[in-house]
C-alpha cells in the first residue's frame, strides 16, 4: 500500500516504541525492567476517581462542546490563576485529548511549509515529527550539558529569522529536567519580542520540579508576552492520569478558535468522564501531588548517585520531571562478544539483550551521547536495574 508521503516523512514515538518492545518481552517471560515509560506509577488519587464514577452514574457520557465544559474551562481559568498569575476568559481556553494531542493541534493550525519551528535540545521525540507532519522545518538548538541543557539567549538570537514562526519551550524538560529560571526566561523573552515570534510553552512537567526551585514560564515573567504565547499544560503527570487523556492550551483568541475549529473535525470533544475527573483534579485536594514529588525526589538523588558510580557513565542532576539523561559516550567504541558499542541505540540494544534493562537512546532526543531513564519506577527496581546496567558495563572491555 502507498500511504502518504506525509506519514512517510515521520518514525513512531521512540518511548512508546521501547516501552512497548519491553512489555512485549515482558509477556514473552523475560524478566525486564523497564526505564522507559513516561508516566507517573502511582495510581490516580482516590477522589479524582470517584468524581469520574459519579459521572458516569449521573449519565454524563453524552458529547460535550468540542473545546470542553465550562466547568473544566473555569477550573483551568482559576489554575492558571492561582498558579501562574495569569489571567485568561473561556474563548482562550481549549480542552483536547491529552497535551499532546493539544501540541499537535497547536502546530497544525499554527505552521506550514515555509515555516520555521525553533526546538531547543535535547527536546522532547513528539515535537519533531509533530513539526515534520505540518510541513514546517524544525530547527534545532542544540544546548550541552557544560550550560546545563539551557538555551543561551544569543543561540536564539542566531536561530531566528525571517522564516521563524514558533519556538517550543519546555520547562521543566523532558529528558534532561532543565528548569529555566525566571531571569532565564525573561532574556529570552526580550530576543522574541523584538521579532515578534509566537511561543508554545509546554509546562506539563509544572508541579514535578525539586529542590525548592520555583515554576516560571515565559508569559508569567514577561507580561508583554501574554499575546505572543500558548501555555500548554494537562492533568496527566500531576496527578498520575496519563490514561484520562486530558491536556489543554491557553493563549490568544484566534489561535484557540482555530484548535477549536481543527478539533471539530477530527476528536469531537474530550472524555466527557474523563473532563469530570480533570475538574477534580485541578479544585480538588493537591496533597497528592507534593506526596509523589518528594518519593520522586528520593528516586532522583538515588539514581543520580548510582548513575555516576558506574565507570563511563556521567549525570547531571535533574531539577525537575521524572528522567535522568546520562552521558554513556565514554563507553563508545567498547564491545562485548563482539557487540560493538558506538552510539546511544546501540547501547540500548547492548542493555537490553545482556542487562534486560530497557532505557531510550538519547539520539531521539537529539542527543547521541546520551541516554534517557525515567524514574517513575519503584526504588526496588531502580536499585536493581542500576545494578545490572553497571553488570553490563563491566562487561565491555
Ligand atoms: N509534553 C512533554 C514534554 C511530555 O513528556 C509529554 C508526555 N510524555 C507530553 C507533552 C504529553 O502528555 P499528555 O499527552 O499525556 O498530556
Amino acid at each position: 500500500m502507498k500511504l502518504s508521503s506525509r506519514i512517510s516523512a515521520i518514525k513512531p514515538s521512540a518511548t512508546l516504541a521501547i516501552t512497548a518492545k519491553a512489555n512485549a518481552l515482558k509477556a514473552e517471560g523475560r524478566d525486564i525492567i523497564g526505564f522507559g515509560a513516561g508516566e507517573p506509577d502511582f495510581d490516580t488519587p482516590i477522589h479524582i476517581k470517584m468524581a469520574a464514577i459519579k459521572a458516569i452514574e449521573e449519565g454524563f457520557t453524552k458529547y460535550t462542546p468540542v473545546d470542553g465544559i465550562v466547568e473544566l474551562k473555569d477550573a483551568i481559568i482559576h489554575k492558571l490563576q492561582r498558579d501562574n498569575q495569569l489571567s485568561y476568559s473561556r474563548s482562550q481556553v481549549v480542552v483536547s485529548c491529552g497535551a499532546k494531542h493539544t501540541l499537535y493541534n497547536l502546530i497544525q493550525v499554527l505552521c506550514e511549509e515555509g515555516d520555521e519551528v525553533i526546538i531547543p535540545s535535547p527536546y522532547w521525540v513528539s515535537y519533531l515529527d509533530m513539526v515534520v507532519l505540518s510541513g514546517a522545518r524544525p530547527v534545532i538548538i542544540k544546548t550541552n550539558e557544560a550550560q546545563g541543557f539551557k538555551m543561551h539567549p544569543q543561540q536564539l538570537e542566531g536561530a531566528i529569522n525571517k522564516k521563524t514562526k514558533v519556538i517550543i519551550l519546555n520547562s521543566p524538560s523532558n529528558p534532561a529536567g532543565v528548569v529555566y529560571n525566571a531571569s532565564e526566561l525573561d532574556a529570552l523573552a526580550k530576543i522574541i519580542l523584538k521579532r515578534g515570534i509566537l511561543v508554545i510553552s509546554d509546562d506539563i512537567y509544572e508541579k514535578i520540579i525539586y529542590d525548592g526551585l520555583p515554576f516560571s514560564n515565559i508569559t508569567s515573567v514577561n507580561e508583554e508576552m501574554k499575546n505572543l504565547t500558548i501555555v500548554v499544560n494537562g492533568v496527566s503527570k500531576a496527578y498520575s492520569m496519563t490514561g484520562w487523556r486530558i491536556g489543554y492550551a491557553a493563549g490568544p483568541e484566534d489561535i484557540i478558535a482555530a484548535v477549536t475549529k481543527l478539533q471539530s473535525q477530527n476528536t469531537s470533544n474530550p472524555t466527557s468522564i474523563a473532563q469530570k475527573a480533570a475538574v477534580e483534579a485541578l479544585n480538588g485536594p493537591q496533597n497528592s501531588v507534593a506526596e509523589m514529588v518528594e518519593e520522586f525526589k528520593i528516586r532522583r538523588d538515588s539514581i543520580v548517585k548510582m548513575l555516576n558510580d558506574i565507570p563511563g557513565i556521567t549525570c547531571m542532576l535533574p531539577r525537575g520531571a521524572f528522567y535522568v539523561f546520562p552521558d554513556v559516550s565514554a563507553l563508545f567504541g567498547h564491545s562485548y562478544r563482539g557487540m560493538i558499542i558506538s552510539n546511544s541505540s546501540d547501547f540500548t540494544a547492548y542493555l537490553l539483550d545482556v542487562a534486560n534493562v530497557a532505557v531510550v537512546p538519547g539520539v531521539d532526543f537529539g542527543h547521541d551521547n546520551h541516554i534517557r531513564l525515567s524514574y517513575a519506577t519503584s526504588l526496588r527496581n531502580i536499585e536493581e536495574g542500576l545494578e545490572r546496567i553497571k553488570n553490563a558495563v563491566m562487561k565491555l572491555s
